[in-house]
Formats: C-alpha cells, structure tokens, sequence
C-alpha cells in the first residue's frame, strides 16, 4: 500500500471547522487506498502569540526555553486533529515530533533535521492507522527538544515522505499552488503547474515563503514527490520535480522578496587577510546567516559591508564588538529598513541581458539598488522597504510574467 504525507499549514487549521476540513481530506486519502501521514503546524496564528508572550517576559530569552514553549503549538494542532478523525470514524494517533522520530543536530530554534526513526510510524502505518505528526519539531540525540526555525513544518513533512519513501507528499496552504510571486502582494501573479528543485530552492530562500527552503532542498537530495495545493479548493495545485520541461524557454520564473534586512558595515578594517575571515567566522559561529558582501577599499584601510536579518542585527553587533581587538576594525554602521527583492530563473545562465533589464526597470522607476548579488539562476538587489512591493510589481510586468498562459500537461 503507498503512503502519502501530506501537511497543513496554521492557516489552514485556525478553526476547529478547518481542522475538521483538514480531517476529511486524509479520511478521502485514506479511502483512496493510502497509508497517511498527516503533518501540522500550530494552529493560525498560535507561535507569533508565543513568541509575543515571550517577548513580554524577556527580550532574551534562552533558546532552549523557546523551543520548549513554541512546540506546544504543535501539540494542540496534533491533538485536536486526532480527535477530529476519531470522531469522523478513522483509526488516528498523535504523534509529537521526538515521538515521530524526528533527530536533529544539537541547535536550538533552527535545528537541522539529521535523522529519521521511522520504525515506530512505520508499525503504527502497519497497523491501518492515520499518523498526525507534530511539524517544526525534532529531539536531539540527547534528549533536548528543539525546532527547525519558522515555517520548518514543511520540512517535516518532506523528511518524513524521504524517510517512508512516500509517493507524494502534498503541502496544503492557504493559496493553491506555488505563483510567479507572492500573489498576496503582486496580484498578477500566476500559479505555475510546475518548477525545479534547483528554481524552487532558489525563490523560498530568497523570501517565497510559501515552502520552507530547506523543505525543497531535502526533497531535492531525496527525490521527493513534492506538490504544493490549496487546503480548500480541489484545484490542481504546483508539482516542484527535477526538471520543470513547461515553460523551460521562460528566462525568469519568479520574483521574491523580504523585508526586515540591515546591512551592516564593518569600517576600517586593518589587515584585509585576516581581517576578513575573523569576521565571517565569528558570525558564523554565533548562527548568523549574511547574505549579500560587499568589500571596499580606501587607502590603507578595508571596509566591508554585507547584509543580515533584522532580528540578528543586536546580536552580530554584540559578537563582532567583543572580537574587535582580535578581528582589529574601527567601528560599525548599520543601515535598516531594506528589503531584498529578487528575480528567479534557471534560463537566465545563458542570457547575460537578464541583470542589465532588471537594473534598467528598477531605475527608470526611480528605484535605487543599494547592493546586489547574482548567481547562476538570480539576480538580488536590496532597496528601500517601502521600494520593496513596486520594485517587485514593476519586475513581475517587465518580464512578463504574468501574460502568459499555462500549459495544462507537458
Ligand atoms: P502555511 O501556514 O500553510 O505554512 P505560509 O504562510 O507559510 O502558509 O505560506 C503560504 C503563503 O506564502 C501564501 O499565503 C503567500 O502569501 C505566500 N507566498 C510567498 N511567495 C509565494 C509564491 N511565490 N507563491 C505562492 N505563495 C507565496
Ligand atoms: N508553527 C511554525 C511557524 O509558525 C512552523 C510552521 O508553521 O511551519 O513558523
Ligand atoms: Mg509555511
């Protein structure tokens, strides 16, 4: 018998009525001959309310404590949808995540997945039962509770489908399918029947919030069947697979962005050589992700520039000031309030126009770049984050993504 995961994110269980809902498409999956895995995320908006509550205790809380405190928006979801499918008439067991047999590496708040134990999922499966397993939750080899960082439900979901080798592993959202931008805030944008790993990997962790990047990456290294539909409607929702053949002459296929970026500089730097690595690692160290670099020269001094999240400004600062002696730097700048705003495209490595069009659109709307950076398949650049939605709305019309018509089968 094939097994199917399929996840439903907070949206679409913030009502009980929703959670029924949700409740009757795995009763349907389950009839249709599958052993399910549900996978769910804490109901609506539930871990922004935790945090919020945390935040009115501390404005540093310890990690640990945390994810102790996040992951019980899991356990209400499990718990309740459980119930919802006993009550409908079918065999269901909550499972939380360490329950799951979910093990991640030993970080707290966005933690690697490293292993799966399936042999329990697998038994109760055996059993003809449906599993409701806990998302964004893992355990570490030592027993500490831990999450996989915000959104990280999906990731549960595809590792669990990996683990089980699932047919298909459905994420079921609030929008039904995976558009050529965030049509909550580009409202031509246009859902695609499908798009690579290699696109998809690129547009969620460029800020496509609607699959976890590392969700895409684990599917892609794992040959997961991976769609992404509506949690409400029966709509044909996106298939993400190792080769999008649609559209394939298409030279952008999206645009993403996100908001709440800083970019920091380091200003005069003493010894470049060593200078440079002492502060990447230090970072690195401290869990601090940077994105987009810049280095700059003037005279005998270095200065390098490179941009963060909002939220790990405080911190990188704290870090890099109390390595200041050893790294050897003068002082820091931090610039906030920008957004990143990004074109997507695996077409684009074979036409050197792409960026010169982009820049182009951006300036003749009067839209200044403050750093870019590009790889084989996108182009970033940062802006203003009142730029962020225009720039994205005049990209998305520039490249036409919008105007063309689908194609129903390949
Ligand atoms: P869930 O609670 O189901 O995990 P999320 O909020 O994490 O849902 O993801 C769904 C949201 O992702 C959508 O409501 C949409 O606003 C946003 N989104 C961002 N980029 C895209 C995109 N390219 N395609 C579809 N949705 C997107
Ligand atoms: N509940 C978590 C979050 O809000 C995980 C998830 O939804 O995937 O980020
Ligand atoms: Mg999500």
């Amino acid at each position: 018998m094939g097994t199917v995961v399929i996840k439903f994110g907070g949206s679409s269980l913030s009502t009980t009525d929703k959670i029924k809902n949700a409740a009757r498409m795995i009763i349907a999956e389950k009839e249709n001959g599958k052993n399910v895995v549900a996978v769910v995320s804490a109901m609506g908006k539930t871990t922004d309310q935790l945090l919020t509550l945390a935040g009115e205790i501390t404005a540093r809380p310890a990690k640990r404590e945390m994810d102790m405190l996040l992951t019980t928006g899991e356990q209400v979801s499990i718990s309740l949808l459980s119930m919802a499918l006993t009550e409908m008439g079918a065999e269901a067991v909550s499972l939380t995540g360490w329950q799951a047999g979910i093990i991640t590496e030993k970080v707290h708040n966005n933690a690697r997945i490293v292993d799966v134990k399936a042999d329990h999922i697998e038994k109760i499966l055996q059993e003809g039962k449906i599993i409701v397993a806990a998302g964004f939750q893992g355990v570490t080899e030592d027993g500490e509770i831990t999450t996989l960082g915000r959104g990280g439900s999906d990731t549960t979901a595809v590792a669990l489908a990996a683990a089980l080798k699932a047919e298909r592993c459905s994420i079921c959202t609030d929008v039904t399918g995976v558009f050529t931008s965030d049509p909550r805030y580009v409202p031509k944008a246009r859902k695609l029947a499908s798009i690579s790993y290699d696109e998809m990997l690129e547009l969620a962790n460029l800020g496509a919030g609607v699959l976890h990047p590392r969700a895409v990456e684990f599917a892609k290294n794992h040959s997961v069947s991976l769609e992404v539909r509506s949690s409400s409607e029966s709509e044909k929702g996106t298939v993400i697979e190792e080769e999008a053949s649609m559209e394939k002459n298409l030279i952008v296929r999206g645009v993403a962005f996100e908001d709440n970026i800083t970019r920091m500089t380091v200003f005069g730097l003493k010894d470049e050589i060593t200078g440079l690595p002492s502060v990447f690692s230090t970072l690195a160290a401290n869990q601090i992700d940077v994105d987009i670099i810049i280095q700059s020269q003037t005279d005998n001094e270095t200065n390098l520039s490179f941009s963060i999240k909002d939220k790990d400004r405080q911190e990188a600062v704290e870090v890099l000031e109390k390595e200041k002696e050893a790294i050897g730097f003068d002082h820091i700048e931090c610039e906030t309030g920008l957004s990143k705003v990004s074109i997507v495209g695996s077409g684009m490595v074979s036409n050197p126009g792409v960026a010169a069009k982009m820049f182009a659109v951006l300036a003749d709307n009067g839209i200044q770049s403050k750093m870019v950076s590009t790889s084989e398949i996108k182009v970033s650049v940062l802006v203003d984050a009142e730029q962020m939605k225009p720039a994205a709305q005049h990209l998305h019309d520039a490249f036409e993504l919008g105007a063309l018509e689908e194609t129903a089968s390949k």
